[in-house]
């Protein structure tokens, strides 16, 4: 079994696309590199009178194309190498889309659900300091990612205007909308999945209403595609979350395990229980025989110890590197379908962008001027990637690594490497 390092499937993906476009090594070496790479500590007064340092991550993996923007990630198993390959995912998904940013990352190890609010609140503003010196509205710009919330980013916020002397609202996307959040951002990956479902649904001749689908992940981005694919009539048959899954043939209640989970953030989908309803692992999950899987967890889910028993017809990638490259060779000899993660989950920055725009202008706009914006930038996203795909008879990831690749090439090349 190969040791698994996402930044590696980066690479490759880069490589394999920038080879089929001619272009020569020099042209994309910079790019295999990211441009900075931050590690800081940061010690937290526990609750217990104890000190506890945790240890925390920023990457800009490109500026090429804008400030570099993505999430924050609280995580147990977070590392440095996972990072770097999220930041170069941010940079690809920014470039398919075509949004004038770059691509960043970073993470701190720890569990959110097992530290307090104040300490929390402590852990942020004491993080946000650290990497003060790299973020800012026109450097590098941070968001929600797996353990962070719209609460977060507003101490982060609070954190930045403090030590700036002013209010800074676009240091950070993702925030309460009092602070200047967008209308429709909680939502955005969601939607964007959303938008990218019914798209391949109809590309593959399936019908939305009735589909059978089984989501991993009931986080900000599998809670909300569950609710949008739910109100569109489709199947919801299975969700898990870190505890395992549920699994109803008929399709689950949606809107009732969306409640449960909303009621207390210590609530998990193992305690959850209504009629008819199995609890099934993550592994079942992932293998159970569903017209349309998304994993909106974590990397490396699908690998190539599992890809040869995925019965699902089509993945739609909504968490960020959800498939190896191991396993998307296995799903692709079995006729799998897998729309990449840089597509199918770009909602989040699209409508980030959205925010950073409205907030470095001082003004607001409707919800539905923002989903409109949204699907305007997806569809036309999708199609790009379909197009390319069909027309080179390649996997849609490679359709959608030819476009994003050039496009961070060419802006690279356009501004030289200096001397
Ligand atoms: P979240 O923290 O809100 O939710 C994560 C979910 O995954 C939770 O239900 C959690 O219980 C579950 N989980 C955690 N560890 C797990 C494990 N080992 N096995 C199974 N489930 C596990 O995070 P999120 O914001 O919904 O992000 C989910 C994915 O989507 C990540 O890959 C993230 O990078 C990606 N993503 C998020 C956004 C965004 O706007 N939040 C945008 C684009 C991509």
């Amino acid at each position: 079994m190969s040791t698994y390092n996402p930044y590696d499937n980066v690479l490759r993906v880069v490589d394999q696309a920038a080879k089929i476009l001619g272009y020569a090594p020099e042209d994309y070496e910079a790019i295999k590199y990211p441009e900075r790479e931050l590690k800081v500590s940061v010690p937290v007064n526990m609750d217990d009178g104890t000190v506890k340092v945790f240890e925390g991550f920023r990457v800009q993996h490109s500026t090429s194309r804008g400030p570099a923007k993505g999430g924050i990630r609280y995580h147990t198993s977070v590392n440095m190498d996972e990072v770097k390959a999220l930041s170069a995912w941010m940079t690809f998904k920014c470039a398919v889309v075509n949004i004038p940013f770059g691509g960043g990352k970073g993470a701190v190890i720890c569990d959110p659900k097992q530290l307090s609010e104040r300490e929390l609140n402590t852990l942020t503003r004491r993080f946000t300091a650290a990497i003060f010196p790299l973020i800012g509205p026109e450097q590098d710009i941070p968001a929600p990612d797996v353990g962070t919330n719209a609460t977060i980013m507003a101490w982060m916020m609070d954190t930045f205007s403090i030590m700036n002397g002013h209010c800074v609202p676009g240091v950070v996307t993702g925030k309460p909308i009092e602070l200047g959040g967008a209308l429709g951002r909680q939502e955005a990956t969601g939607r964007g999945v959303m938008f990218t479902v019914k798209n391949i649904l109809n590309k593959m001749g399936i019908p939305v209403e009735g589909t059978a689908t089984a989501i991993q992940g009931m986080g900000n981005v599998g809670s909300i595609t569950a609710k949008l694919l739910y109100e569109n009539n489709m199947r919801i048959v299975a969700v898990s979350d870190v505890s395992g899954g549920l699994y109803k043939e008929s399709g689950l209640d949606i809107p009732n395990i969306l409640k449960y989970l909303s009621e207390d953030r210590h609530h998990l989908l193992e305690d959850y229980n209504e009629d008819g309803v199995t609890h099934i692992t993550n592994q079942e999950l992932l293998t159970l025989n569903t017209t349309l899987l998304i994993p909106a967890a974590l990397e490396n889910q699908i690998n190539e110890n599992n890809a040869a028993q995925i019965q699902a017809k089509l993945i739609v990638e909504a968490a960020n590197g959800p498939v190896t490259i191991e396993a998307d060779e296995i799903l692709s000899q079995r006729g799998i379908t897998v729309v990449p993660d840089i597509l199918a989950n770009a909602g989040g920055v699209v409508v980030s962008y959205f925010e950073w725009v409205q907030n470095i202008q001082s003004v607001s706009w409707t919800e539905n001027y923002v989903n409109e914006q949204l699907k305007e930038i997806m569809d036309k996203a999708f199609h790009g990637v379909w197009d390319i795909s069909e027309e080179k008879q390649l996997p849609m990831r490679t359709g959608a690594y030819l476009i994003a690749v050039k496009r961070v090439i060419d802006a690279k090349k356009a501004r030289g490497n200096w001397f």
